[in-house]
């Protein structure tokens, strides 16, 4: 096992890889900028260092300033958390190549995955079904890429192939709109992601997002931690996530995640993954994968009570997966919810002073956050501040419990969307379960305020 690890990341992620670290005995040290000198994470920390000022890209972004700080401190591994380095494969590289060990998959994986084209490609190959659409990227001539979308079928969507974040996406209903919507996504896409590349896909209209978490060892052992339902979204972005999917008949989650263990074992995958999907009329469409710790992994956590980021510090440091496919359970149910620094109804960002700040407890109440009373949350990041996570035998008893916990949820001084969830915890859909991925956008419509 490691002796030192050093976390390339802030805020809840960094204090949550922390305390896996503890309970393994392995020291951590942790890297803030000049604006998280406060935080909880940095507080609670053994060691730490001050690696630049508080924009990403001269911090979290750094990949000099982050792998000096792993030479300074003797470090032997670099755990990334999501966001940030987390997906970059040159990172990867880099890590491994100045003498540490990388807490994810192999710098080739990221590097097929992190291109949604050959992704796809390497996902049809293992047998994973996908979106129908473009075989690969659109060609250059107009006339063939009307074909292609006539025998996709309307409507379609047009996608970068290094896209992400919910960006660099464009829905086409018509003939008429589609050469200009291709020319104008790989304008866009040039731009945003250096890469113009762009495919075509069939486009869902009332899909659910559901996803598969892996994890992989590196003696070709691979299991999958069954799925997550995360259709409650505002712009493509998570806001409420759950474990099980209501309603998916567990032989079809069965299905596809001995489909993702296979495609795992079939590209040498090692570390945890989630592979997305949209889930329409009982069809899974592989989407994307995602090459890191989810900012959801809780939930799963809660229904099988397997640590996925201990679990993904073992597997880098060449450990065996400690468990087998026939030994992993599912047990009750559980939801999270993110909690966000902004308005719950405009969602307009508010950073500031925490004046006052009450996580919730009890039985089946998990908080992850690395905020406190007294707390500055910097303007410079991302708005969420912490997540509330809770299990129960049942769906009812775990919404019973997030009821409960976000009552007793108290963030003073700026404003968080705790009052958008505590509405959204009685709502008659939500509660009866397998909303689509568009239904919170017409929900917060009908509740404009
Ligand atoms: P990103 O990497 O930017 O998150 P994804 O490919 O994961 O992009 O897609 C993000 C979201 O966009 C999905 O969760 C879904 O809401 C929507 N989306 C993507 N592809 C399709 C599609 N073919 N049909 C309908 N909706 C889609």
């Amino acid at each position: 096992m490691f002796k030192k690890i050093l976390i390339a990341n802030r805020g809840e992620i960094a204090l949550r890889i922390q305390r896996a670290c503890r309970e393994m005995g392995v020291q951590a040290v942790v890297v803030y900028s000049e604006a998280d000198r406060e935080a909880k994470y940095v507080k609670l920390a053994e060691e730490a260092v001050c690696i630049g000022p508080a924009p990403s890209a001269q911090s979290y972004l750094s990949m000099p300033a982050i792998i000096s700080a792993a030479e300074v401190t003797d470090a032997e591994a670099i755990h990334p958390g999501y966001g940030f380095l987390s997906e970059n494969a040159d990172f990867a590289e880099r890590v491994e190549k100045s003498g540490f060990q990388f807490i994810g998959p192999t710098p080739e994986s990221i590097r097929i995955m992190g291109d949604k084209v050959s992704a796809k490609q390497a996902m049809i190959k293992a047998g994973v079904p996908c979106v129908p659409g473009s075989e690969g990227e659109l060609p250059d001539d107009p006339a063939h890429i009307r074909r292609i979308a006539k025998s996709v079928g309307y409507p379609v969507i047009i996608k970068a192939a290094g896209g992400g974040g919910g960006r660099g996406m464009r829905v086409v209903h018509t003939e008429a709109a589609l050469i200009h919507a291709v020319q104008t996504t790989k304008a866009e896409a040039a731009a945003a992601f250096g890469n113009p590349a762009v495919y075509m896909e069939k486009f869902l209209q009332n899909p659910r997002h559901i996803e598969i978490q892996v994890l992989a060892d590196q003696h070709r052992n691979a299991v999958y931690l069954g799925e997550r339902d995360c259709s409650m979204q505002r712009r493509h972005q998570k806001v409420i996530e759950e474990a099980p999917a209501p309603g998916i008949p567990r032989k079809l989650i069965d299905k596809i995640g001995e489909r993702c263990v296979a495609a795992c074992k079939r590209i040498g995958y090692r570390g945890a993954g989630t592979f997305e999907f949209l889930y329409e009329k009982g069809e899974f469409y592989f989407i994307e994968m995602n090459t890191r710790v989810q900012v959801e992994h809780p939930v799963t956590e809660f229904i099988t009570g397997i640590d996925i980021v201990k679990t993904q510090i073992m597997v880098a440091a060449g450990e065996k997966l400690p468990f087998t496919q026939r030994q992993i359970g599912i047990r009750g149910h559980a939801i999270e919810c993110r909690v966000n620094a902004e308005d719950p109804f405009k969602f307009t960002p508010s950073p500031g002073r925490i004046t006052m700040w009450h996580a919730p407890g009890g039985p089946g109440v998990r908080v992850d956050s690395h905020v406190y009373t007294n707390y500055f949350v910097p303007p410079n990041y991302d708005s969420m501040i912490g997540k509330i996570i809770v299990h129960g035998d049942t769906r009812e008893q775990a919404i019973a419990r997030m009821r409960t916990a976000l009552a007793e949820m108290v963030v003073e001084g700026i404003n968080t969307n705790v009052p958008l969830h505590r509405e959204l915890m009685v709502d008659a859909k939500f509660m009866e379960g397998g909303t689509n991925i568009h239904y919170l956008e017409h929900w917060l419509t009908d509740h404009k305020r």
